[in-house]
């Protein structure tokens, strides 16, 4: 028995520590949150965590772009393209079925109950429009500068612009609420202004163009997917560029070999340094409480029930044996709440666990970090119904069809990064004329969800490799592509 246990440890050592860090980064973020510690105590704390994810990060460009250009140039223009359909395909209609659960989850448990007052007067935080959001999002799949893109994505700046009747102090009556200021008009003429702020003025937010931090993952997934294609259609006058890109994925994941064994470590510090900057949780209130067990559910019953149904209906293979593989990447999401740093820690679970072809995991898996998630979808269509219930408006069946619609839509805008549904939440708000300022209802508590969501994220796109590497299994048995270009992998 001993035997046998020290073998099961020395096989899953990793996996084993991964699970004891979360456990220990817990207890050390609650013990320590009573201790007090003072903010830049707190920052010297996180410095391991910060520093795991340094590390993720700087591993996102070279995998995205080496292992779609690598791995669509080794397929033939037949299998390539079958793949990326069938790819697609799957990930829109599981997002969609994810958006599904959401919707009854919340109608069962309608967490926002009667309209509450102190909730919506939160509000104020002026944030885009549904357009600029939904142009940002086709702006971002094509970058207008491919290096610029590797630290910054597009994003569209809304200033709030006061609409009020303007008046001459002399025109002020003494019961009249007046802000006065300056004007530039005609270049250097400045005037003297009033605003009549009774009654209350209107607020419009002016777009302007902005830039926001954090990679452009999908302009750069476009364009390595198109580049990987052309590639694959030049034959041999391509091979140079094919074999450097396999080589650099490869080195890549033997980079991520030597890191994983500091994530545990970093994992403590990630995890309980988020505690000890968390808000007081009594502070949370009733509703929001709700609200998250609401979303919660809803992943665990996507998560757990229907995403390995579907894995097992398709393969008839256990998606026990399946997750179990993935657990460490898992842990990584949950740890980090972004896919996109998650995405070296999948590839390796994929390959090394689960016995994935790598030519289908270098396609799925980058796309699917990009586009593909169903937890933040479901939780889209979650908070915008649970706001909708707050406010206590009637959604009718052509607004829940909308909040689906949109909702898919905005969970494919959403980055790989920490709390990026938050952000494209607008959109799914604004289809159904809901009040964008009460995106701070849900504030409190997002840190938290987005960590569950993200390793449904993360779970949804291994699932997906694992299904299309059974439905292609006759293409890739055939397909050699140009899979002479191989020096690393032989
Ligand atoms: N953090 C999520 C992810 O990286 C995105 C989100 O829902 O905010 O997958």
């Amino acid at each position: 028995f001993l035997a046998r246990g020290r073998e099961v440890c020395r096989r899953n050592g990793l996996l084993i520590l991964s699970v004891l860090s979360v456990i220990v980064g817990c207890l050390l973020g609650f013990f320590l949150r009573t201790q007090r510690l003072s903010p830049q105590e707190i920052s010297y704390f996180q410095f391991p965590g910060e520093l795991l994810m340094r590390m993720l990060k700087m591993l996102i460009l070279p995998l995205v772009v080496s292992s779609l250009m690598s791995g669509l140039a080794s397929l033939d223009a037949k299998t390539s393209s079958r793949l990326g359909i069938l790819t697609v395909a799957y990930y829109l209609w599981t997002t969609f079925l994810a958006v599904i659960v959401g919707i009854i989850m919340v109608s069962i448990i309608h967490p926002g109950g009667a309209a509450q007052k102190e909730i919506t007067e939160q509000s104020g935080k002026p944030v885009m429009s549904s357009a600029d959001a939904l142009l940002d999002l086709i702006r971002n799949m094509f970058p207008a500068n491919l290096v610029e893109a590797t630290f910054k994505q597009y994003r569209t700046k809304s200033t709030p612009v006061i609409k009020s009747p303007k008046v001459t102090p002399e025109e002020a009556s003494p019961r009249r609420i007046l802000i006065y200021g300056v004007q530039e008009e005609n270049g250097s003429h400045v005037q003297n202004f009033a605003l009549d702020l009774t009654p209350a003025p209107e607020v419009v937010y002016k777009s302007e163009p902005g830039t926001s931090e954090g990679m452009n993952v999908l302009g750069i997934v476009i364009f390595s997917a198109t580049m990987g294609i052309m590639l694959g259609r030049m034959g041999d006058s391509g091979a140079p560029l094919v074999s450097f890109c396999q080589c650099l994925n490869e080195s890549v994941m033997k980079i991520v070999a030597l890191a994983v064994w500091y994530f545990p470590f970093g994992i403590v510090f990630l995890i309980a340094g988020k505690i000890l900057e968390m808000d007081d949780p009594k502070a949370v209130r009733k509703k929001l409480g709700f609200y998250a067990i609401t979303v919660v559910c809803g992943l665990v019953v996507h998560g757990l029930f229907i995403l390995p149904l579907l894995y097992f209906l398709i393969t008839r293979k256990n998606p026990i044996v399946f997750i179990r593989g993935v657990l460490q990447a898992l842990l990584i999401a949950l740890a980090t709440s972004s896919s996109s740093a998650t995405l070296p820690i999948t590839f390796k679970c994929l390959l090394e666990n689960n016995h994935i072809d790598r030519r289908i995991a270098r396609f799925v898996l980058p796309v699917g970090a990009t586009i593909n998630m169903d937890g933040t979808a479901l939780y889209e269509a979650v908070a915008a119904i649970f706001i909708a219930q707050v406010n206590n408006y009637e959604l009718d069946f052509g607004q829940i069809i909308t909040i689906s619609i949109t909702a898919t839509a905005a969970s494919i805008g959403a980055a790989g990064i920490p709390q990026a549904g938050l952000v494209t939440m607008v959109i799914v708000l604004t289809s159904v004329g809901l009040p964008t300022d009460d995106i701070n209802l849900i504030i409190a508590v997002d840190w938290a969800l987005d960590r569950f969501r993200t390793m449904i994220n993360v779970l949804g796109d291994a699932l997906a490799a694992g299904i299309m590497a059974h439905i292609c299994r006759k293409d890739f048995a055939q397909d050699t592509g140009t899979t002479e270009f191989l020096p690393c992998e032989t």
